[in-house]
């Protein structure tokens, strides 16, 4: 019998669980530096990060505890698109002509488009529970926003998103998909608040960028007692929260009687879809000892792993988030224009980063014209069209099938296609007619930027 094209798992076998990392560490041989206060640069307490985040979430932040259970309320908002479907890639492998065995978890299905609902769902359920009337965060292109936003209105919470200005007048649709689940979206720089007022004053015609963005929220948050703060990714416990997909992925396997696999491949940003589905296979390394190669495919226009340093930084470029340590370009670095606008971030996880430090997986950059093309090819053969952030992981992916070409040996590869790319139609536009500018981020700018780094002894 063939083996089936789209392998499910039936909603009995939802994870219960989520998966800590911090808890395998050790056995890893990893260690994961203390996160420092910005002004003291000692070690922050629960008590430093409480104006923006409810206890539970930091208690899962620093937790060393092996599996955290996924409360009854989340999973019952999960079973709405989860477990998602892992695809057999059959007729690309074909298209590619590569004996390689390709599967790919599609995150696509879930009402945003993209992994964020994962984690966006269980941060605003712990801050209903914590009695928070209200959530504040940032967004880019919107796939965060919209991700909270669904979550806040699914939970009864008012969500109010900062929305960089340059694409909340040239992105619309991902403005009006937030205001469609009901927040309020605003454009930052805003008059709402004094971060917002302050660059106004010194440039009324700001476009704004993630770092503004990140100061408004933040600031609101910590002046309301209603209010908290949420983030997309980076943070412990939003990668915690993202396993559901590496968990659903091995069982998948399983199911298909497919080869363990000899490669994984995925995109990162700041680390968290990439996280969701490559920790369960560490998890796995430690538990029964079976090893895969696990790879993270980046852009050369932002390419932390690859080209920058493992160093104390701050998150965002206004400087007032504590101090991480992870692989940086500098947090006044500042990305071109690329296409996947969930990809341009100057830092890393610290988990995604202390893993690389260590050795335990590896990293590569590409340039998006090379990026659009794998993309295309994959859509050309397997029909669905891939986010420009998920494109990298295509990208990589096919690397690896070409490389088992060359060796001609029948490898397995699995890869996370972590969102369509329906909402970025523009970028597949540009591409199509020939407009799209390669960056490579000039070493001079590299250098200058981690001259920036704050000095810690
Ligand atoms: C936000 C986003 C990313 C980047 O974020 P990570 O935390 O690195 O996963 C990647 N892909 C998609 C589709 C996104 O929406």
């Amino acid at each position: 019998m063939e083996e089936s094209v789209k392998i499910l798992l039936p909603e009995s076998e939802l994870p219960t669980h989520w998966y800590n990392l911090n808890a395998d560490l050790g056995a890893l041989g990893v260690e994961l530096p203390p996160v420092l206060h910005p002004g003291t640069k000692q070690p922050v307490g629960p008590a430093d990060l409480a104006p923006l985040f409810p206890e539970a979430l930091i208690a899962q932040e620093v937790s060393t505890e092996r599996y955290i259970e996924i409360p009854e309320p989340v999973r019952d908002i999960y079973r709405l698109w989860r477990p998602t479907p892992l695809f057999r890639a059959r007729r690309w492998e074909k298209a590619l002509d590569t004996p390689a065995r390709i599967y790919y978890k599609y995150e696509g299905v879930s009402p945003t488009g993209s992994h964020k609902p994962n984690t966006a769902v269980p941060q605003v359920y712990y801050n209903a529970q914590e009695g928070v009337r209200r959530i504040t965060t940032e967004t880019g292109a919107g796939q965060w926003g919209s991700a909270l936003s669904f979550a806040c209105q699914v939970f009864g919470l008012e969500c109010k998103v900062y929305m960089v200005r340059v694409s909340y007048e040239q992105k619309p649709y991902r403005r009006v998909l937030m205001q469609a689940w009901g927040a309020a979206v605003v454009p930052s720089p805003s008059t709402e608040t004094e971060a917002g007022r302050r660059v106004l004053a010194e440039d009324p015609d700001s476009t704004g960028s993630l770092g503004i963005a990140i100061s408004e929220a933040v600031e609101e948050a910590a002046t309301r007692n209603d209010t908290k703060y949420a983030l997309g990714s980076v943070l412990n416990h939003v990668l915690l929260h993202q396993t559901v997909i590496g968990q659903e992925v091995i069982r998948q396997l399983e199911r298909a009687g497919a080869d363990w696999p000899d490669v994984i491949v995925g995109c990162v940003g700041g680390g968290s879809n990439f996280a969701g589905f490559a920790f369960p296979f560490l998890a796995e390394r430690v538990r029964s000892g079976r090893t895969t190669r696990i790879v993270a495919v980046e852009p050369t226009a932002a390419p932390s792993l690859t080209r920058g340093v493992y160093a104390y930084d701050f998150g965002d470029t206004a400087r007032l988030t504590p101090l991480v340590k992870m692989y940086t370009l500098g947090h006044d670095f500042i990305p071109a224009p690329i296409h996947a606008g969930g990809l341009r971030y100057h830092g890393m996880s610290p988990q995604v980063s202390a893993l690389y430090a260590a050795g335990l997986i590896e990293a590569r950059s590409v340039p998006q014209n090379p990026m659009f093309a794998a993309a295309l090819s994959f859509a050309r053969s397997e029909g669905i069209v891939p986010a420009p952030e998920a494109g990298h992981a295509v990208w990589g992916a096919m690397q690896e099938a070409l490389a088992a070409r060359e060796a001609g040996e029948a490898r397995t590869i699995v890869f996370n296609l972590c969102g369509h790319g329906h909402f970025d139609l523009s970028a597949y536009e540009a591409y199509l007619a020939g407009k799209l500018e390669d960056y490579e981020y000039p070493e001079e700018a590299v250098r200058k930027s981690l001259e920036a780094l704050p000095q810690i002894d």
